[in-house]
């Protein structure tokens, strides 16, 4: 609830790093935090990315965990009250001022906690338990582990900024200096779920030159850049959109266009769970520039494409440690595991891009990114405790 209390919220639109100046206080309060449990080997950059690392026996694995600071910006106070609730069927009244009822009949999933405390917000903002609820379990675990003198391997931890912004702050993260053999982020997600399986992403950016002319003497002459764009989505199928998919189907979303007499500009996301699926789409687009500048040689057509990240399942499958790791550790606890192919990428995603293996397990939280968001106190404890045992078990207890 300290964590939640403080206003984390990105900004897509900022220009520093990190977007929002409460992610640097709250990276300040965990770094406090981790010297107070005597972690000695500490650093926070200008980002805001927290790292720490308490060495442990060589003999086993190192692993480390990932939580981002941020909470999503869409459109709600940036202030988070957080309050617990024993629910016991009742109606569910977040906010007496404003009449906010928690919405029982869009999300029946709530009925599965009755008898269960449930932190939610006041109902003007997220909870943020995306994802403040990993940091209080990374937390309580490292106390836990120093207290109770928990075998372990050496364990990394980095608070990273603006992971809903673009996975950005993932992005900065020195390997260099969080290097463990792999790690995990905790993320989203109610009990159970696990992901290693996320999209290959890119961007492409079309850029289309035109010839402009007077109308007056237009004929033959004028080359209009928007007719030509439009010729450029023509060349993609209509099914094969964000709106058609689902599952492991992928996808190329156009979704910027600009365009005047001059030039116009199109940008696309690409997104699909398998390498060669997320290359043939790739191809196609560069495919399709080459098309068009036939069809108009007085046009220029061009195509850059970046990989913004990478499925976690291109470098681990289900048997590589870090993922085997979870399933046997959430067995040895009776946790039912409910594996998820995501469509879209987590903070791992860009780590496992960069070379770092870094599954994902659960918060234990519902309907992230809403004013329903809610955490399950039952939830949250069994995050904390798949995470001490995925400690101890590291290298065999
Ligand atoms: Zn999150």
């Amino acid at each position: 609830m300290r964590y939640s209390g403080i206003a984390t919220q990105s900004d897509a639109g900022s220009r520093t790093s990190p977007s929002t100046p409460g992610q640097l206080q709250l990276a300040r309060l965990l770094y406090e935090e981790l010297r107070a449990l005597g972690i000695a080997d500490l650093a926070m950059d200008d980002c805001g990315i927290v790292t720490a690392v308490l060495p442990g026996s060589p003999d086993r694995p190192s692993i480390g965990f990932v939580a981002h600071l941020d909470t999503v910006d869409v459109g709600l106070s940036p202030s988070v009250r957080p309050r617990k609730i024993r629910y016991e069927g009742q109606d569910i009244l977040l906010n007496e001022t404003e009449g906010i009822y928690f919405d029982k009949v869009a999300h029946p999933e709530i009925e599965r906690y009755a008898g269960d405390d449930i932190y939610f917000s006041d109902g003007t903002s997220v909870l943020g338990a995306d994802d403040k609820a990993a940091m209080s379990v990374v937390m309580c675990a490292l106390e836990t582990v120093l207290e109770d003198d928990v075998p372990h391997g050496d364990l990394y931890v980095a608070f990273v900024p603006d992971e809903e912004i673009g996975l950005k702050g993932a992005k900065r993260l020195d390997l260099d200096r969080f290097a463990p053999d792999y790690a995990y982020t905790i993320d989203c997600c109610e009990l159970g779920e696990v992901v290693y399986e996320t999209f290959n992403a890119g961007t492409a950016f079309v850029e289309i030159e035109g010839v402009p002319a007077h109308p007056m003497s237009a004929k033959g002459v004028l080359l209009n850049p928007i007719l030509v764009a439009q010729d450029f989505i023509g060349l993609f199928d209509r099914r094969e959109t964000p709106e058609h998919t689902e599952g492991k189907e992928g996808y190329i979303w156009f979704n910027r266009i600009a365009g005047g007499q001059a030039g116009a500009s199109l940008q696309a996301s690409i997104r699909d769970h398998g390498l060669a699926g997320y290359e043939d789409k790739k191809r196609r687009l560069r495919e399709a520039a080459d098309e068009i500048g036939r069809r108009y040689p007085r046009a220029t057509v061009s195509v850059r494409i970046e990989d913004v990240y990478a499925n976690i399942a291109n470098h681990a499958d289900r048997s590589h440690p870090a993922v085997a790791a979870i399933y046997d550790a959430m067995a040895e606890l009776g946790i039912e595991p409910r594996t998820v192919a995501m469509r879209g990428g987590t903070d791992g995603s860009a780590l496992s891009a960069k070379g770092l293996v870094t599954p994902n397990y659960f918060t234990g939280a519902h309907l992230f990114h809403s004013r329903f968001e809610f955490l399950p106190v039952s939830s949250f404890v069994a995050s904390y405790r798949l995470t001490l045992r995925l400690i101890e078990d590291a290298g065999g207890r």
